[in-house]
């Protein structure tokens, strides 16, 4: 894929001329923005990443002037100062057209009823669902989350037929009806769920008892919020607008661009940002892209799920490894179930990966131990030591479990 050098050095200009808060990065790491000429430059230049932006709390990123500004969003912060995002009317409006794009992405039209279950509020969710839906010429149903009884009231007398939804509340949504046996009643024919991490088998079971197409939509606070990037029908990655982002994948260890199709982290430019632009700002949410144009035939790039955050990588032999590789890796072996651990060790100098899962009843756990070594080598490239078991073998938890656990260092 060609990069799209003028545009980008266009935005190190603007921020440049307009933005106080990389004037300082580019004076604190000595950047000349005068002297940023070719892709290589660029690739050199300093990283945005949540922290800078917080520090900078409250209005610090905001690179236009006051009566320019017509909105604030928020991305919220587990600790300290939480990001507060400045948004232009032109931006308010971009982001519309980026979402409602989405939506054309995932088949609605004006004759759709898209019931909004995330919140409203500082965060992006909820109003982006509603602007990009409403430019579309859908008709909205506001509901924000919780309070199920009446969402299922609303779906069912209004006739809802997108659902938009964080996965852990569409599987709860889906439950309540089954329960209820109502099925027949709703009228919801896809599903546009914002894509955190998560699995297959919550996605499968959503869709079976809802019986919808389900869309994965991605995007986040600092850049606009949802709806940068969705699937398109052929579900083979997310199209992502790069009329309006630029996306890079690095290795989050080297900095340094991967090769494309590679797995690293998401690294973004916004192009046309007016009130709070951002350049190369780190999402440490771990994609690819997928090289190639969509058999679909849309003209806009793709990357791939999202399968992690880069806190839970590890690397071994110079190779880097996110749990949700593992999970990709593992679910298309048939006979193997969902449930792994993986052990990183040191053994006489050499690090060492021993990878164990359980398989189904009746399968041979030697000749799949062989598959699932074989298939490691070739797609992640390193040998590990598979150590294939019975269901039920490996420990349980109620909470999020750690997947890869990393004993060298300790
Ligand atoms: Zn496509």
């Amino acid at each position: 894929m060609e990069k799209p050098v003028k545009e980008l050095l266009d935005c190190v200009k603007r921020v440049n001329a307009c933005s106080p808060f990389y004037q300082k990065i580019f004076k604190d790491n000595g950047v000349v923005a005068e002297d940023v000429k070719t892709m290589d430059d660029f690739e050199n230049l300093p990283f945005s990443e949540k922290d800078d932006l917080r520090k900078v709390y409250p209005l610090g990123l905001q690179a236009v002037p006051e009566e320019e500004v017509v909105r604030i969003h928020s991305s919220s912060g587990t600790t300290g100062d939480p990001v507060i995002i400045p948004y232009t009317a032109q931006d308010v409006t971009d982001w519309a057209i980026m979402f409602a794009r989405a939506y054309s992405y995932a088949g609605m039209t004006n004759k759709d009823r898209i019931q909004i279950t995330p919140g409203y509020g500082l965060w992006t969710a909820g109003i982006g669902f509603q602007a990009g839906a409403e430019r579309l010429g859908a008709m909205v149903i506001p509901m924000g989350p919780g309070n199920t009884a009446k969402q299922i009231k609303m779906m069912q007398d209004l006739k809802s037929t997108v659902l938009a939804s964080t996965s852990s509340y569409a599987l709860l949504l889906a439950e309540e009806i089954n329960r209820q046996g109502i099925r027949d009643k709703i009228c919801l024919k896809k599903g546009i769920i914002g894509s955190e991490r998560w699995g297959d088998k919550m996605r499968a079971r959503i869709v079976k008892e809802l019986g919808i197409e389900i869309y994965d939509i991605y995007g986040l606070t600092e850049v606009y919020g949802p709806g940068i990037s969705i699937d398109c029908h052929l579900h083979c990655g997310l199209h992502y607008w790069n009329d309006y982002i630029y996306m890079e994948i690095i290795d989050p260890q080297t900095l340094k661009p991967v090769p494309e199709g590679e797995y690293g982290e998401i690294v973004i430019t916004t192009f046309r940002k007016e009130g709070a632009p951002l350049l190369r700002y780190r999402t440490h949410d771990i994609s690819r892209i997928i090289p190639g144009r969509c058999p679909c035939g849309s003209p806009y790039p793709r990357h791939d799920r999202i399968l992690g955050r880069t806190d839970d990588m590890v690397k071994v032999k110079a190779v880097n490894i996110y749990p949700g590789q593992i999970e990709e890796l593992l679910k298309d072996i048939s006979g193997v179930s969902s449930e792994y651990n993986a052990l990183v060790t040191n053994k006489d100098g050499k690090d060492v990966v021993y990878l164990r899962f359980e398989v189904e009843p009746g399968a041979s756990l030697e000749s799949l131990e062989k598959q699932v070594a074989s298939r490691f080598k070739s797609m992640i490239g390193i040998s590990i030591i598979p150590q294939a078991g019975h269901i039920g073998s490996l420990p349980r938890s109620e909470k999020k479990s750690v997947r890869i656990v990393d004993e060298r260092y300790e």
